[in-house]
C-alpha cells in the first residue's frame, strides 16, 4: 500500500481480487461487524488460532467506514502518470532518499550482498511506502482488515489477511499493529500473509520486526520479496528512450519484447540520443501518449509489479531509485494540460468503444491491454497518432 498523500493505490504484494458483484450493501455499522466477528470466530479457531488470543485481540476492535469508503472509491481517483510522478518522485523524496542511503550505506550494501537488490532500489521502495519509515499508518490492522473482511466485496481475500495478522499477533511478534487503510503496515507496508512468507530477520535478534523505528529487517524483507519474484542484479527497470519519427506504435505494448539490437534497429535511441545499453529483450511503453516519455523497460519492471501492478507506481520506484543514484530527471515532457478519465469516463469509453465495433475487453474502467489495443484501433481508423493513450479526445470522439 503506497502512502502517496492523496493517492489510492492497492496494497502492496496484493494483486486485490475484483469486487464480488451485488455486495454494494449498505455501509455497514459497529453491531454488524461484531456480529460478523462471532461468526468469524469459529473459522478462525478452525484454522488455528487460540481462542485466548482470538478474544484478547479480537476485544474492541472497531468497525472503520473510512477504511471502505477508502477501498471503494480507490479507483475513482486515477491520475495522471505525470501527476503522480511529480509526488512520487519529487526533488524532497529524493533528497530525502540520497541522505537515507547515506545513514543507511552500510545496512543496504549488506542487503545488497545478501539478496541482489541495489540499495536504490530498496530505498525507493521506503522511499514510496512510508517516505522512508515517516509514516507507516496508525489504523489499527486487526480493524481494517475485519472491517474489509465483513464489509465483503472482497471478503475472503480480507479474511484470509485477518487470519494471517491474527497468526502474527498471538506468535508474539509485534507490538503496537497498526498500518494503512488496507492492512498494510511497516516501513515497507507489507501485508500479513507476506509477512508470513517472506519476512526476514537480517539483524538477527530473533524477530522479524517490520514496525520498529529500526528498518534493518524490512528493509531486507523487501530485497528478499524483490528477489522471491525474479529480480536480476545490475538490470535497470527500465530507460528513457526516444523513438524516431514515424514510429509503429503497435509496438509500444508489454506484448511486444524485442531483443535490444532489434530496438535499435528500428532507431529506438536513449533519451540523450545515444545507443542502447544491452540488457537482454524489453519492451517500449508510452505511459503518458505519443506525446509523453517513452521507455524501455526489462524483466525487473514485471519484479516491480509484484508489489503493486500500477505502470506509475513502477515507474515511480524506478525513477525515483535512478534519481537517488544520482541520474537524471526525465527528459520529455508531458501532455500536462489533458487530464485523467473519471471511472465512470473510463468505463463509457469502453462500452462506446464496444458498440465502434473495437472490443476492449469487458467495461470494468480498467485500461489493460485490450482496452489499450482498442484505443489503438479506434485512432488509426479516426487517422490519430495510434498510441493507446485512453484521452478524453477519444472518448469525445466517440460520443
Ligand atoms: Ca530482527
Amino acid at each position: 500500500m503506497v502512502l502517496i498523500w492523496g493517492s489510492a493505490m492497492a496494497p502492496a504484494q496484493t494483486i486485490l481480487p475484483d469486487p464480488v458483484e451485488g455486495v454494494e450493501n449498505e455501509m455497514g455499522t459497529q453491531e454488524g461487524l461484531e456480529a460478523w466477528i462471532s461468526d468469524f470466530r469459529p473459522r478462525a479457531l478452525a484454522a488455528g488460532i487460540p481462542a485466548a488470543t482470538f478474544d484478547a485481540a479480537m476485544r474492541g476492535v472497531e468497525f472503520n467506514a473510512r477504511v471502505v469508503e477508502r477501498d471503494r472509491n480507490q479507483n475513482e481517483f486515477t491520475k495522471t502518470v505525470w501527476d503522480y510522478l511529480d509526488t512520487a518522485v519529487s526533488e524532497d523524496r529524493v533528497a530525502l532518499g540520497i541522505k537515507a542511503v547515506k545513514k543507511h550505506r552500510a545496512l543496504l550494501e549488506r542487503i545488497e550482498a545478501e539478496y541482489g537488490v541495489e540499495k536504490e532500489i530498496v530505498a525507493a521502495v521506503w522511499g514510496l511506502e512510508s517516505a522512508y519509515g515517516t509514516y507507516r499508518g496508525d489504523l489499527p490492522v486487526l480493524g481494517s482488515l475485519a472491517t474489509l473482511a465483513y464489509e465483503g466485496r472482497r471478503g475472503a481475500f480480507f479474511e484470509a489477511e485477518l487470519i494471517a495478522a491474527l497468526r502474527i499477533v498471538d506468535g508474539g511478534h509485534v507490538e503496537s499493529f497498526t498500518g494503512s487503510w488496507a492492512g498494510a503496515s511497516g516501513h515497507t507496508q507489507f501485508m500479513p500473509s507476506s509477512w508470513e512468507k517472506f519476512a526476514v530477520d537480517f539483524d538477527g535478534d530473533g524477530k522479524r520486526n517490520l514496525w520498529g523505528e529500526d528498518p534493518a529487517d524490512a528493509l531486507a524483507s523487501t530485497a528478499n520479496y524483490l528477489r522471491h519474484w525474479g529480480w536480476t542484479t545490475g538490470q535497470p527497470w527500465g530507460l528513457e528512450v526516444r523513438l524516431p519519427e514515424g514510429f509503429d506504435y503497435d509496438q509500444t505494448t508489454e506484448r511486444v519484447v524485442k531483443p535490444v539490437a532489434d530496438w535499435q534497429a528500428l532507431g529506438v535511441r536513449t533519451a540523450a540520443g545515444g545507443d542502447l545499453p544491452d540488457h537482454g529483450p524489453g519492451s517500449i511503453l508510452l505511459p503518458g501518449g505519443h506525446r509523453g516519455a517513452a521507455f524501455l523497460i526489462f524483466p525487473n519492471f514485471q519484479v516491480i509489479e509484484k508489489y503493486n501492478t500500477a505502470d506509475a507506481y513502477i515507474i515511480g520506484i524506478g525513477h525515483l531509485a535512478d534519481r537517488i543514484r544520482g541520474g537524471p530527471p526525465i527528459a520529455s515532457g508531458w501532455p500536462r494540460e489533458l487530464r485523467a478519465l473519471t471511472l465512470d469516463e473510463r468505463r463509457e469509453l469502453q462500452d462506446r468503444l464496444g458498440r465502434a465495433g473495437f472490443d476492449p475487453g469487458g467495461v470494468d474502467g480498467r485500461m489493460g491491454p485490450k482496452t489499450i489495443a482498442a484505443v489503438k484501433a479506434f485512432q488509426k481508423a479516426r487517422g490519430l497518432v495510434p498510441d493507446g493513450y485512453p484521452s478524453l479526445e477519444v472518448l469525445t470522439l466517440l460520443r
